[in-house]
This record gives C-alpha cells, structure tokens and sequence, in this order.
C-alpha cells in the first residue's frame, strides 16, 4: 500500500492506493471517497466537502494521477486551486518523511507533539507522521513506532 497525509484545516487527509488499485480518500480515519479501479484506469479524482473551523465550506478535489517507480502523484484541490502536491509512498518510507517535501525526517526532535522540516520549514503534527503522541524523536525504523 502507497500513501500520503496531509494536515487540512486541522484534519488528517490521507490518500490511499490499495494493493489491489484502489484510492481511497479518509478524513481523520474516516472513508470519505473510494474508486475500486482508479489504479488501473490510470488515476481517479475524489470530490467532496469540508467545512472549515470558521464554518467556510471547501470543495475539496483530490486527484491521483498514474503511477511512478518510487511513489503515485496526487493533487489537492480546494475550491478548484491546488493546494499541495502529494506523493504517494509506502508506508514504510512516509512515517519518517515529510509530508510535503518528503525530506527524512528521521531523528528530529519533537516539540509540542510536532515536528518541524528542515528542508522546507513547515509542521507536520505527529498524527500526521503516524507516530504516537508523546514521542520525543522521530524514530529510525517502523517498528519502533509503536503504531
Ligand atoms: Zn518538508
């Protein structure tokens, strides 16, 4: 499996290719949108609605597009002007990488349960990462994730 996280407006987005071809869309864990074949039709786009803190509804279009060597691109959408670019990577890859970089994050210190790129700067809160609130470092290897 293949995937990306992404903070959106204070919410876990996580976009998903299944072993089998297909994408799903979640939002804080929860299916939002699935197409079965989308792997194998060559992408899918998602299409639904969030409702931001200040009550503001978005038109959030996620869009999958193909497939690459090392990782599957995806586009995200809000009310139709691209918001981030996401890469698509195994899980084994992304729980130590920036999410909007994919810079290793591996050995940084946490604080205030997130943890800061050095590369592009910006926060990647530890829900995000897909590590245990609590942790101090960001850990090596997947199993010491405790996830
Ligand atoms: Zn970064």
């Amino acid at each position: 499996m293949r995937f990306a996280r992404f903070d959106l407006l204070g919410r876990v987005l996580e976009v998903r290719e299944g072993d089998f071809g297909d994408h799903l869309v979640l939002i804080d864990g929860r299916v939002v949108s699935h197409k079965s074949m989308g792997f194998w039709v060559g992408g899918s786009s998602h299409f639904f609605e969030l409702t931001s803190e200040e009550g503001e509804k978005l038109h959030i279009e996620v869009q999958v597009r193909g497939w690459r060597f090392r990782f599957t691109p995806a586009f995200l959408l809000a009310d139709g002007a691209e918001m981030a670019a996401l890469e698509l990577v195994s899980r084994r890859h992304m729980q130590r990488r920036c999410p909007y970089c994919v810079y290793s994050l591996v050995g940084l210190t946490v604080e205030n349960d997130e943890v800061k790129c050095p590369e592009c700067g910006r926060h990647s809160s530890l829900a995000v990462l897909g590590l245990k609130k609590g942790a101090k470092i960001v850990p090596r290897h997947a199993r010491d994730l405790g996830a």
